[in-house]
């Protein structure tokens, strides 16, 4: 729209140059076109161009009007150049004289005249001058007024300027100005005709005309309103048809009134002022634009864009004034304005969204050109706390200053019906109406009577209102439209606005429990280092005092063995004497005391053991049929001896646990061994077996003795508790079941036990079930039964061995076969020597010796090819299953524990005796 007006009002501005351009060559009077022309371009030029400085909104008019400038510049310079070669031309040419008789013949032919008809003097001398230079139209009229000149002395021609037209040589005709003179030459009348080419003159005048008559028209037809008027009587001189259209006075009227009468009072001054400045100043600069108010005959004042020039009218000094009516244009541009205002407020409210301003600062940023865009004394943003029923304020905006909340509060039914707001609907409230309170006061105070809030709706949630008011209750659409768009866009923002302050405090927040928990979990893992590291001292310190105990252990064991070795077997010796039966009593309980010792110091070597995890079992498939009845004869007798009866079902020689041997014969006879010590006289012992889901076995042994109470039960597997029985005179270490628990557990398998007082106990070893292996193994036997007859061939061992009491023992064992010699060696080194000089039968080889270790002893014997075959039998305190068996494969014919079993030891020697080797 505006560039629409911008291109009319440039249309205008160069019609009105043009105008003045001829309207001034008009009115000058100047003797020259040329000059005219000159003066009213430069005139019209200037006021063009102080016109164009004037509409400074229309920037593309104005260059379009600059190149139309540059234009009128350019012909203007030719003008002027063109103008300066006829000034010259004239300045140069006299005029051309030719001189003729009353007939008419040419007596005199200047040289212009030649130039100026292009003939030359000798070809015209004594012609016709009519035949010459006037055309054949006038030639007649020509001759007539020289006839009468010649009758009566006379003709209008003479003595006066007259124009006619010449004709020259080449035939073509030209406008000149002719003056003719009679001359007495020589007593006879001759004429003299001055003539001058006026074809330019003419031009200039026939230019003028036309200008007049284009000036009267753009004047009188002129679409803006023009007149003319008196700077000294400021009365109207002339007025056009626009004038008299658009200001309602007739042109009489018009003629009969002053310029001042169609202004208002208060701008009279002014314009005096103005009109003043017009009629001092010289006529080529003067000229006025400016903005005006023009009062028309129906009262109504428009605005008006005035343009005046100064002149001389009809020979006094006026004024020519063109006024466009530009009120329209001036409303336009105000709404224009306003739009662009209200679209800043919003691109404000967007800004500070995208700032990341808080609420407060947006409606601050956005009341501040709000309220006086709105007009009016008082505008705020209030937020509402629903829940509290109140509205807090979040910016207010008064004439003089902006108030950022927040902390003011007031109830919210100042804003209104809450429902009506969520709906969208405005509120109008009258602050009279409010019930009297510092609230109402403050408004009316601040010049507020009544107030319209506006709700702030965003993603469907009333928020807040915008409320703003003065002292009418009327409230213009348009006000309405920019509160409401306002309203909305604050909303959204305010909205964005929380919402980015909640998600950077919750950021904030979220950083601040990470750095919290970090730090804790900091602390925690260091308490947890200084944890873990003192556990690891303790370990260590446990570990280290374990070890220190298994060691002490093993070797107090080895160290108590070696004497009971003496013990039982001079005990063992002694017993196998016919000796008085006192004597007989005391070698019998010399044998049981060691026996109980040895037991002692086996189960107490086992658990030391277990606990510091240097027990090695060998875990295999091992028959449970044949286990039980091997562990079931190993008690029979002791059975016997309590009056117990054995039963035992039918076992499935198929089923195979996975176990270690040894060891699971050790927890079967120790659990037997309870049930018989632990049953009463006539009592049963009964053994079986049952599966679990086929992967299982759980060997039972039930006992009817007298049963555990349940109070005890917890203790039953605690090392060296009897439970009591130490009272009984039952014998017994208190260590049989620890050491079964942790060889089950070990095995992988468990032992518990169910009991009731004077009924009986159940004990079960429960093992995993394992295939067979694919050869049986050669069933082991129990201890080699002794042959007391001793045989006749003569038989040399070797005992290599450091421990003089041992050497003792066996010099006394082997002392029950006379035919028998014994070599001893207390050296590894030595008894190698003395097995390869002599050869003996059998090898008794100790474990621990001061200069080679007893393995390495055997290996030594089995490589020499002298010794290879001798038989060597270990003998050694060392019971650790592992340990036989390792030497067991090395070679060794067999292993002995110390302390010995003497019948035992017999027995090897008399296998190994010359006749019974095979
Ligand atoms: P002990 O060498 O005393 O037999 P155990 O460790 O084998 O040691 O048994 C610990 C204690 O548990 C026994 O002293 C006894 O009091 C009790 N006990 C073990 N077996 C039975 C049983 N079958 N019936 C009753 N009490 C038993």
């Amino acid at each position: 729209m505006s560039t629409r007006v911008g291109v009319r009002t440039s249309y205008v501005i160069l019609g009105v140059g043009l105008l003045l351009t001829l309207a001034t060559a008009f009115w000058f009077e100047a003797e020259s076109a040329h000059a005219y022309a000159l003066g009213a371009s430069l005139i019209g030029l200037t006021l063009s161009g102080v016109l164009f400085g004037v509409t400074r909104a229309e920037l593309r008019a104005r260059m379009r009007a600059e190149r139309v400038a540059a234009e009128l510049r350019d012909s203007q310079e030719a003008l002027h150049e063109s103008e300066e070669r006829s000034r010259l031309t004239l300045a140069r040419a006299l005029d051309a004289i030719i001189t003729i008789d009353v007939e008419g013949l040419i007596l005199g032919w200047n040289p212009q005249a030649e130039q100026l008809f292009g003939w030359p003097a000798e070809d015209v001398l004594r012609r016709r001058l009519s035949e010459i230079i006037i055309p054949p139209a006038y030639r007649e009229a020509h001759e007539k007024g020289l006839a009468r000149l010649r009758e009566t002395g006379d003709g209008p021609a003479l003595n006066r300027r007259l124009e006619l037209s010449a004709l020259r040589r080449d035939g073509t005709e030209f406008p000149v100005e002719l003056a003719i003179t009679p001359v007495q030459l020589k007593g006879a009348m001759v004429f003299s005709a001055f003539l001058r080419d006026v074809t330019q003159q003419r031009q200039a005048q026939d230019a003028l005309r036309e200008s007049e008559a284009s000036f009267r028209l753009l004047f009188a037809g002129n679409p803006l309103a023009m007149w003319v008027y008196d700077v000294e009587t400021l009365h109207f001189l002339e007025v056009n048809a626009a004038a008299v259209a658009q200001y309602g006075y007739s042109r009489e009227e018009f003629l009969r009134m002053r310029i001042s009468d169609i202004r208002p009072p208060e701008d009279v001054d002014r314009l005096k002022d103005v009109v003043a400045a017009l009629a001092t100043v010289t006529v080529e600069t003067r000229g006025h634009t400016g903005p005006w108010r023009h009062r028309l005959k129906d009262g109504r004042v428009i605005d008006v864009d005035v343009v005046s020039h100064a002149m001389v009218f009809s020979g006094r000094r006026a004024a020519l004034v063109v006024a466009t009516d530009v009120t329209e244009l001036k409303r336009s541009e105000a709404t224009l304005a306003k739009y662009a205002e209200r679209l800043s407020i919003l691109h404000e409210i967007d800004r500070a969204v995208i700032a990341a301003a808080a609420p407060v600062e947006i409606a601050q940023a956005a009341l501040q050109r709000l309220r006086p865009l709105l007009g009016v004394p008082r505008a705020i943003v209030n937020l509402f706390d629903l829940a509290a029923g109140e509205v807090e304020w979040l910016a207010a905006a008064g004439r003089r200053r902006i108030r950022g909340g927040p902390g003011v509060r007031f109830p919210l039914k100042l804003m209104g019906d809450v429902d009506a707001l969520r709906r969208g609907e405005l509120q109008v409230i009258d602050v009279a109406s409010l019930p009297r309170g510092p609230e109402a006061e403050s408004l009316l105070a601040s010049g507020v009577h009544v107030y319209m809030v506006v709700p702030m709706i965003a993603g469907g949630e009333l928020i807040g209102g915008l409320s703003f008011g003065g002292a009418s209750a009327q409230f213009p659409p348009e006000q309405i439209s920019i509160a409401r768009e306002v309203a909305t866009q604050l909303a959204i923002a305010i909205t964005q606005a929380r919402l980015y302050e909640r998600v950077t405090r919750h950021a904030e927040e979220l950083e601040q429990r990470v750095q919290e928990r970090t730090l804790a979990l900091g602390a925690a893992n260091e308490q947890l280092q200084q944890e873990i590291a003192e556990r690891r001292r303790a370990e260590e310190k446990a570990d280290h005092a374990n070890r220190a105990k298994s060691d002490f252990l093993s070797r107090m064991s080895h160290e108590l063995r070696t004497p009971l070795n003496g013990i039982l077997g001079f005990a063992q010796l002694l017993e196998m004497e016919s000796l008085p039966v006192d004597q007989e009593e005391s070698v019998a309980q010399i044998l049981k005391a060691g026996r109980h010792l040895l037991g002692l110091i086996n189960e107490v070597l086992d658990i030391s053991r277990i606990e510091t995890g240097r027990l090695q079992l060998s875990l295999e498939p091992v028959p449970v049929g044949e286990t039980l009845r091997g562990a079931l004869d190993i008690v029979r007798p002791l059975a016997a001896q309590h009056g117990i009866a054995l039963h035992a079902g039918a076992a499935d020689e198929r089923q195979h646990v996975l176990a270690d041997r040894q060891r699971l014969q050790q927890v079967l006879l120790n659990l037997l061994a309870n049930a018989v010590k632990y049953n009463r006289t006539g009592g049963t012992v009964a053994v079986s077996c049952e599966e679990i889901l086929g992967e299982r076995l759980r060997i039972l042994v039930r006992d009817t003795g007298h049963g555990i109470s349940p109070d005890k039960l917890d203790r039953l597997f605690t090392p060296f508790d009897r439970l009591g029985a130490e009272g009984t005179g039952v014998e017994g270490t208190g260590l049989g079941l620890a050491l079964s628990k942790h060889l089950v557990d070990v095995m992988g398998g468990t032992l518990d036990v169910t009991s009731q007082v004077g009924v009986g106990s159940t004990f079960a070893v429960e093992l995993p079930l394992t295939a067979a292996p694919v050869e049986a193994l050669e069933p082991r036997g129990g201890s080699p039964t002794v042959d007391p007859a001793p045989p006749d061939a003569r038989m040399v061992v070797l005992y290599i061995e450091d421990n003089l009491s041992n050497l003792r023992l066996i010099e006394q064992v082997l002392g029950r076969r006379p035919r028998t010699t014994l070599l001893s060696a207390m050296q590894g080194r030595l008894g190698l020597d003395l097995a390869r000089e002599h050869r003996p039968d059998l090898i008794l080889l100790d474990l621990h010796l001061p200069d080679l270790p007893g393995q390495e002893v055997l290996r030594r014997l089995l490589d020499e090819p002298r010794t290879r075959e001798i038989p060597v039998l270990i003998l050694s305190a060392d019971a650790t299953p592992g340990h036989v068996e390792r030497l067991l494969a090395a070679g060794a014919r067999a292993y002995l524990t110390k302390p010995l079993d003497v019948r035992q030891l017999l027995a090897l020697v008399d296998k190994h005796a010359p006749g019974e080797r095979g």
